[in-house]
């Protein structure tokens, strides 16, 4: 779907995969006016297939459009390309646990010019792709590098967007997590190193003893993740205290020490809820009950999964059902 300031939203099309042609002056080339989403359709028990909250993602990528200085796309217009896209590719949806189809809707800014300046014409386009467990070995606790020498985002600038150069500025520490043979970087807050503000493809929850779940704040500075506001309500709904504020890593290791804290997840559409088993640093290096899954966090997922793959009741009205074509 192309848009332009005159005519707006237009010329919507389904077609086959393959390249796009760019012009090599596309201010998207040159000034990064790009924004994504990822959500998935899942296959249920009875072959129908559905898409977890895709109005949510609708709203975020408005919501990074105005940052980004990009234009907002109707909320309806945004969930009907994803389910013609879903439609026409059901044959892709697989089935069984952990499967799905990643659906990647993204807008990109093609204007040809070399200025520094917002341009005024986009292109909103959706691809998919058949995906797995987005860590190999099942619900296995991931292992986390504290990143202290890079920020993802600053105050007033673009963490809370999902911006293609929020991706760019996390890959150099991603590389430095690996080579420590951490699977994800914890990010903390560019002014203060002890703040944690979320992973580089996830958000991140600790679990107390006392019944009680705490996450960052969505400080401007976080991706504020449907998965993280779907856990916070079915966490309410077993009657849980969920306190959005700032966490800090000192908390995190004191909580661990005297047995407050129980339980660390890390949750996204991709990576869905996933244990945190270790938290390495230059400095340290701590290992969370003896690094197996926590009982809460298999709970919480086994629940937010069931009602992805139909085996629990959608009592949030959070999936939109898809017809094949
Ligand atoms: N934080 C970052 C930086 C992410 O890339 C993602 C994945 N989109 C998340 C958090 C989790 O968001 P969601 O639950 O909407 O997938």
């Amino acid at each position: 779907i192309t848009w332009t300031k005159d005519a707006g939203w237009h010329d919507a099309r389904v077609m086959p995969y393959g390249p796009i042609a760019m012009d090599p002056a596309s201010s998207v080339l040159h000034y990064g006016q790009e924004i994504f989403e990822g959500l998935k359709a899942y296959r249920r028990a009875d072959g129908s297939i559905v898409t977890f909250r895709p109005e949510e993602n609708a709203r975020r990528l408005n919501e990074s459009a105005t940052r980004l200085a990009l234009p907002q796309i109707p909320v309806e217009l945004f969930v009907e390309a994803t389910k013609q896209l879903v439609a026409v590719d059901a044959e892709w949806v697989p089935s069984g646990a952990d499967q799905s189809l990643y659906i990647r809707p993204f807008m990109i800014a093609d204007e040809s010019f070399l200025g520094v300046r917002a341009a005024q014409r986009a292109r909103f386009m959706v691809i998919a792709s058949p995906a797995g467990p987005y860590f190999s070995g099942g619900v296995k606790p991931v292992s986390i590098w504290l990143s202290q020498d890079f920020a993802r985002a600053g105050h007033g600038g673009t963490g809370a967007a999902k911006c293609g150069g929020n991706y760019a500025a996390s890959l150099l520490p991603q590389n430095v997590a690996a080579e420590n043979g951490c699977q994800q970087v914890l990010f903390t807050d560019a002014d203060n190193p002890d703040v944690i503000d979320e992973l580089g493809g996830m958000n991140l929850f600790l679990v107390r003893g006392d019944s009680t779940l705490v996450t960052p704040a969505l400080n401007g500075n976080i991706l504020p993740g449907i998965t993280r506001k779907s856990l916070i309500q079915l966490a309410q709904d077993r009657g849980y205290a969920v306190e959005e504020r700032a966490v800090t890593v000192t908390e995190w290791r004191e909580g661990v020490a005297d047995g407050s804290i129980v339980e660390a997840f890390a949750c996204g559409t991709a990576a869905v809820i996933t244990p945190i088993g270790q938290l390495k640093s230059p400095d340290f290096t701590i290992d969370f009950g003896d690094r197996a899954p926590g009982e809460f966090t298999l709970s919480l997922r086994e629940e937010l999964t069931g009602i992805q793959y139909g085996s629990r009741e959608d009592r949030h009205g959070w999936l939109e059902e898809i017809t094949a074509l």
